[in-house]
C-alpha cells in the first residue's frame, strides 16, 4: 500500500485491500468508517476553464485532504472527482463530525492557474459492522450514501439516514447487474406520451426494468450507475436502442407518426459512437429518424460540452428528436438552454406534482412552457397523476402529458392492448 496521493488513476482495488486490512486490525467494539468525498461541478470546471485546470483542482483538493490526514491514513482516488478515506470512528455522529471538520478545511477557495476557484464537496459515510458485515463492501455503502446526499441535496449523508428505497446494503449489485446484461435479462417497459390538443397517443418512453433474482425489482436510477461504472455504457445503450425499436416496430407500422423515446445517459452523449449507434439501430429495424426521440438531462452539457452539442446537432439534422429530460432540477442556465439542440422540453415531475397545491410551482410550470415555446420547443409534462393537472397543463399550452393518470410503464404487449383500447373521453373529461 502506498501513502502517496495518486489522482491520475482510480485506486478502487487498492482501497478495497485497505478496507480488508483495516478491518482485521480493528480493536474489539470499535467501528470502521468510510467517507467518500465527491468534488461537485468538476465537469463544469473542466468546461469553463479547460481540463488542465479541472485536473489541477482535483489534485489540489486531494493534496489538502492528504495533508489533513497526515499520520491518520492514506487518501485514495476512487473515481473521477472522488476520494475515499477510512476513519476509526465509534458512531455515525462522530463520522459525520469528522467529515464536517474536513469539509470546512477542504472547501476554502483555491487559486489554480490564476483563477480563484470555489470548492464544493458532497460526502457519503458508512460504517462496519453497523451497515455491512463485509468490510470490502463499505465503499459501496458510502457511495450509496453519497448518491442519497446528492438526491436530497445535502452535503453529507450517513448510510443509516438514507431513504429505505435507496439502500442496497452489502449486496453485490454490480456483479448481479452485469450478469443481467450478459444474460439478457433486463427488460424495457413503455409509458405513453399523450398529445394534449389532439387527444391522441403521441408515442411512448422506453424505461429499463430489472428484477434481481435475490432482491426483486430495483429502480433504474440505482442500478444504471453500476453498469456505467463497470464501463458497460456502450453495451447498455446499444441494447436499449435496439430493444426499444425491435419491440416498438409494430406500432410504427400502424401509427407512422409514433415517437419512441429512449433515455441516453448524459456521459454517453459525447461518445463518438453515438451517431453510428443510433443510425445503425434505425437501419436495422427499418425505422425513420422522425420516429425516435433521445431523452437526456441537461447535465449532458457538463460532459465535454462541445462534443456533446456536435453529436446531438448531427443527429438532429437527420430528423431524430432531442428532449431535455427532468427540466428544472439541474443546472439550467439560460445560456446552456439556448445552445442545446433540442426539440422537446420535459418538465420534471416534481413541479407537476406540486403544481396544484403550490402556486409558485404552478407559476414555474407556466414559465417553463413559455420559455420552451420561445426557443421553439414542444413541452412534455411528466408525472401527470390526475385530471386536474391535465386540465391546468392544457390551459397553459403544454403539448404533451405523461404520467400514471394515463398509464404506468408496462410491458410491450400490455402497451399494445392499452393503446388499442385508448379512449380519450375517459381522460379528457
Ligand atoms: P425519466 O426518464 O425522467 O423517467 C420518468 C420516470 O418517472 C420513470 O421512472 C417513470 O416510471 C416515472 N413516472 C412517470 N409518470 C409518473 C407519475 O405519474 N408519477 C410518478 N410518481 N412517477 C412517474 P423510472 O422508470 O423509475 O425511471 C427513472 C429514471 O431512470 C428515468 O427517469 C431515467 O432517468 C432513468 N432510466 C430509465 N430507463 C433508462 C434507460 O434505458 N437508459 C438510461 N440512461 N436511463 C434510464
Ligand atoms: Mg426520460
Ligand atoms: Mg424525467
Amino acid at each position: 500500500m502506498s501513502d502517496a496521493l495518486n489522482t491520475t488513476t482510480p485506486q478502487r482495488s487498492e482501497f478495497l485491500q485497505e478496507l480488508r486490512r483495516a478491518a482485521t486490525v480493528l480493536p474489539e467494539g470499535r467501528a470502521l468508517g468510510v467517507i467518500v468525498f465527491d468534488l461537485r461541478r468538476l465537469l463544469r470546471t473542466n468546461e469553463v476553464y479547460g481540463d488542465a485546470v479541472g485536473d489541477h483542482l482535483f489534485q489540489a483538493v486531494g493534496e489538502r485532504l492528504h495533508k489533513l490526514r497526515e499520520g491518520k491514513g492514506p487518501v485514495f482516488c476512487v473515481g473521477d472527482g472522488r476520494f475515499a478515506i477510512t476513519v476509526q470512528a465509534v458512531s455515525a455522529a462522530i463520522l459525520q463530525l469528522a467529515a464536517q471538520q474536513m469539509l470546512k478545511m477542504l472547501e476554502q477557495p483555491l487559486d489554480i492557474d490564476s483563477h480563484r476557484l470555489s470548492v464544493h464537496l458532497t460526502c457519503g459515510g458508512a460504517s462496519y459492522p453497523a451497515h455491512t458485515s463485509k468490510p470490502e463492501t463499505l465503499l459501496n455503502c458510502a457511495e450509496q450514501a453519497l448518491s442519497g446526499a446528492k438526491y436530497l441535496r445535502v452535503r453529507y449523508m450517513d448510510y443509516s439516514d438514507m431513504p429505505e428505497s435507496h439502500r442496497l446494503g452489502d449486496w453485490n449489485i454490480e456483479k448481479e447487474v452485469i450478469q443481467a446484461i450478459e444474460q439478457n435479462s433486463l427488460e424495457l417497459y413503455f409509458q405513453p406520451k399523450i398529445h394534449i390538443p389532439s387527444q391522441t397517443v403521441a408515442g411512448a418512453e422506453a424505461l429499463l426494468r430489472w428484477r434481481s433474482p435475490t432482491r426483486g425489482y430495483v429502480s433504474p436510477e440505482l442500478f444504471i450507475p453500476y453498469i456505467e461504472n463497470a464501463g458497460l455504457s456502450y453495451e447498455l445503450q446499444k441494447w436499449v436502442l435496439n430493444t426499444a425499436l425491435r419491440l416498438g416496430r409494430d406500432w410504427l407500422d400502424r401509427y407512422p407518426d409514433f415517437a419512441l423515446a429512449v433515455n441516453i445517459s448524459p456521459e454517453f452523449v459525447s461518445n463518438p459512437e453515438l451517431s453510428n449507434l443510433v443510425l445503425g439501430a434505425l437501419g436495422i429495424w427499418d425505422a425513420e429518424p422522425e420516429n425516435l426521440v433521445l431523452e437526456l438531462t441537461e447535465t449532458v452539457l457538463l460532459w465535454e460540452r462541445n462534443r456533446s452539442i456536435d453529436n446531438l446537432e448531427s443527429l438532429r439534422v437527420t430528423g431524430v428528436s432531442v428532449a431535455i429530460d427532468d427540466f428544472g432540477t439541474g443546472y439550467s442556465s439560460l445560456e446552456y438552454f439556448k445552445d442545446l439542440p433540442a426539440n422537446q422540453l420535459k418538465i420534471d415531475k416534481a413541479f407537476v406534482f406540486r403544481m396544484l397545491d403550490h402556486p409558485a410551482d404552478g407559476d414555474m410550470v407556466g414559465l417553463m412552457i413559455r420559455l420552451a415555446h420561445i426557443f421553439g420547443m414542444q413541452v412534455v409534462a411528466e408525472g401527470v397523476e390526475d385530471a386536474a393537472s391535465l386540465h391546468r397543463l392544457a390551459a397553459m399550452g403544454c403539448e404533451q402529458a405523461q404520467g400514471y393518470y394515463f398509464c404506468k410503464p408496462i410491458p410491450r404487449d400490455a402497451f399494445t392492448e392499452w393503446m388499442h383500447a385508448f379512449d380519450p373521453a375517459q381522460y379528457f373529461r
